[in-house]
């Protein structure tokens, strides 16, 4: 890890966990974790133990889908709890090394979790900064963001794969997401499509093949 001090340009966290030959013909997905993968912790607190990690209806068939298909499956999480003295750098380890055990479990494989750990405006990796998807990029290399989803609940993720260029899908509540598409609109970030659940994103859009535009 390298730290933030002085303000310096500050690497996302990194955990290798697979290691793929063919990591160099294969599409990426980025997922955000909390309202993505795991259910989030209540406004203002964060995951901050394994026993809280829950994850959302169907989220581990969507990433064993994904593992099925061939994909790259990167997820990129801000998590300033750490930052903030709430939880440590331990604590995060056992909660990611709980999520992929039973992911393993369930077929699916994530090809490398990065975490921001710092304080808003202290870093380039925190979202919707995209230091965490150029490391990511510098680790695979082949993987192009043009190709590549961003699958997020807020408009931080939206904003990063905008800036990016690649394709976003929105998972969240009808009623949320609505607000949150305007909102995206007002600040020109794209968000190509919708989704109520990281599993109906999946085997609606990314499986789905490259015809299915919104509004098409
Ligand atoms: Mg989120
Ligand atoms: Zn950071």
């Amino acid at each position: 890890m390298k730290s933030g001090e002085g303000g310096n340009t500050v690497l996302a966290q990194k955990v290798p966990l697979a290691q793929c030959p063919q990591a160099q013909s294969r599409k990426a997905v980025f997922l955000d974790r909390d309202g993505v993968i795991s259910r989030k912790a209540p406004e203002g607190d964060y995951i901050k133990s394994a026993p809280e990690f829950e994850f959302l209806p169907l989220a581990g068939e969507a990433l064993a889908l994904l593992t099925a298909h061939g994909y790259l499956v990167i997820v990129v999480t801000n998590q300033r709890g750490i930052a903030r003295g709430l939880m440590t750098e331990t604590d995060l380890k056992a909660i990611h090394d709980r999520m992929t055990a039973e992911l393993a479990a369930m077929g699916a494989r994530l090809d490398a979790i990065y975490h921001c750990p710092h304080e808003r405006g202290t870093c380039n990796c925190r979202k919707p900064l995209t230091g965490m998807f150029e490391q990511a990029r510098a680790d695979f290399p082949g993987l192009e963001f043009p190709s590549a989803f961003v699958i997020g609940d807020t408009l931080v993720d939206m904003e990063a794969g905008s800036r990016l260029g690649c394709t976003n899908i929105l998972i969240g509540a009808p009623s949320d997401r609505d607000v949150l598409v305007a909102q995206a609109t007002r600040a020109g970030i794209e968000v190509q499509f919708v989704a109520g659940s990281l599993y109906e994103a999946v085997t609606g859009f990314v499986l789905a093949g490259p015809e299915r535009e919104v509004g098409d």
